[in-house]
């Protein structure tokens, strides 16, 4: 019997990982501006570590992790994101307290125990950003338009939109719970079962069930801006008014609450209406007591995560293709077999990509592979070739071809590729 993959895990087969690769090359590249420092954490960590920071009354908490006893008899759980970990190494190794300013982004899987679907696996891959220690909102407009040049440079800014919201401080988010507790007790025999139980853990969330007759019972629900204190209310304005500046486009959504706990203040999604019920390319906000509450010195910050998957769906399949060899290595007999593949390797060593067959087939099959695999050219070495020392040069495209030594061939040959590389 063949042993399949688990449910909800993929194989990203050679064909797709040219996306995934230019796709982590332009994140770098634009995080790397904004000043961002990449860091790559463990994908096992205390189970607790979850459970305190994401909230035990919410979906990946509850019923998503994958949570297991180690032989050691510890209880460990496989990241179901990013943010918890990052917190948790910003403490361990002291950044509070040196240098509680930092901007660090990762790019790793995540895992999540969920009904697998189109854009939404069990195992699935998200680039996060963190920015500790700011308090002001200009960290918030900053992060933000980050996130949206990333997704113009991507050539998506047409086709996601920006959503935005507060969630205020502590305060205001406990004020405003026990606020849409009393409003969804007067209408609890239209709330799913599941949302009956959130009313009493965390009425936040039931703004956010997906089922259709929580969200018409919810559809006028207050909204957590009406219950922001002065200060958060100033936070708020001032990063619309710097998001206004940078011309990023954006719409206030009052409903929007996120599915972790952590949140205050600014939260944000980044929505397309192309993937169906999977909705959300990325999603962040503020989190400013969570240092804290993993046992740092208080320290603000904030964060997205964008879904990988997701990205690349959007992306399709013409955005990046699959590298072709430059040059195809045809030959006849041992000898030239050698000679192939001391040529093959010069040229490597001068950056050109090559391929070769090893299985000594006929020079009318190895010009058919050639044509197959998209190579520019072929090196041709015969038995004439072998006993002069030469090698037949080919274009394949423009099925020229001239003899020359070995040294005019790779000259040749790596001159023309470096030309039509910087064309
Ligand atoms: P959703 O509402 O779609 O479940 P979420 O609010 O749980 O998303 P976050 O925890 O904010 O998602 O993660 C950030 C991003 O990671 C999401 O916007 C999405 O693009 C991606 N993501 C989350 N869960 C999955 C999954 N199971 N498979 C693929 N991508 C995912
Ligand atoms: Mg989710």
């Amino acid at each position: 019997m063949k042993v399949k993959k688990l449910k909800g895990f993929r194989d990203v087969l050679p064909e797709e990982s040219p996306a995934w690769i230019k796709l982590e090359q332009v994140v770098s590249q634009i995080f790397t501006r904004y000043g961002f420092a990449q860091v790559r954490l463990p994908l096992l960590e205390q189970s607790t570590l979850f459970s305190r920071t994401i909230g035990e009354a919410t979906d990946i908490v509850e019923k998503e992790m994958y949570t297991f006893v180690d032989t050691g008899g510890e209880q460990i759980t496989l990241r179901p994101e990013g943010t918890a970990s990052a917190v948790r190494a910003f403490v361990e190794n002291g950044f509070d307290r040196s240098n509680p300013k930092a901007r660090w982004y990762y790019i790793g899987s995540m895992f999540r125990r969920e009904r697998p679907q189109k854009g939404r696996f069990r195992q699935f891959n998200q680039v996060g950003v963190e920015c500790f220690g700011w308090k002001a909102p200009g960290a918030d407009a900053d992060v933000i338009t980050m996130l949206w040049d990333l997704f113009t440079a991507l050539g998506l800014s047409g086709r996601v939109s920006l959503e935005i919201n507060s969630l205020g401080c502590a305060d205001d988010r406990k004020a405003y719970s026990d606020k849409l507790a009393k409003y969804g007790a007067e209408r609890i025999d239209k709330l799913c079962d599941n949302c009956k139980k959130r009313l009493g853990k965390n009425p936040l969330r039931i703004l956010d069930c997906k089922s259709p007759s929580c969200q018409e019972a919810t559809a006028d629900a207050p909204s957590p801006v009406d219950s922001l204190c002065d200060e958060c209310t100033e936070h708020f304005s001032t990063v619309r008014i710097l998001l206004d500046d940078q011309g990023v486009p954006f719409k206030v959504n009052p409903r929007m609450v996120r599915g972790l706990d952590y949140y205050s203040r600014t939260t944000f999604e980044l929505l397309t209406t192309e993937l169906g019920a999977q909705n959300a390319v990325a999603a962040g906000g503020r989190y400013d007591a969570l240092v804290e509450q993993l046992g740092g010195r208080p320290t603000p910050g904030l964060g997205f995560a964008i879904g990988l998957e997701r990205l690349i769906l959007l992306l399709g399949d013409e955005w990046a293709s699959a590298d072709t060899p430059d040059v195809y290595m045809v030959y006849t007999g041992a000898e030239a077999f050698l000679m192939a593949m001391r040529l093959r390797r010069l040229l490597m060593l001068r950056s050109t990509t090559t391929t070769i067959d090893f299985e000594q087939r006929s020079m009318k099959a190895q010009f058919k592979s050639a044509n197959t695999c998209g190579a520019k050219w072929a090196m041709v070495i015969g038995e004439s070739e072998v006993e002069k020392g030469e090698v037949t040069v080919k274009n394949l495209a423009e099925s020229q071809q001239q003899t020359l030594s070995i040294n005019n061939a790779i000259e040749l040959v790596s001159t023309k590729i470096i030309a039509s590389d910087e064309e």
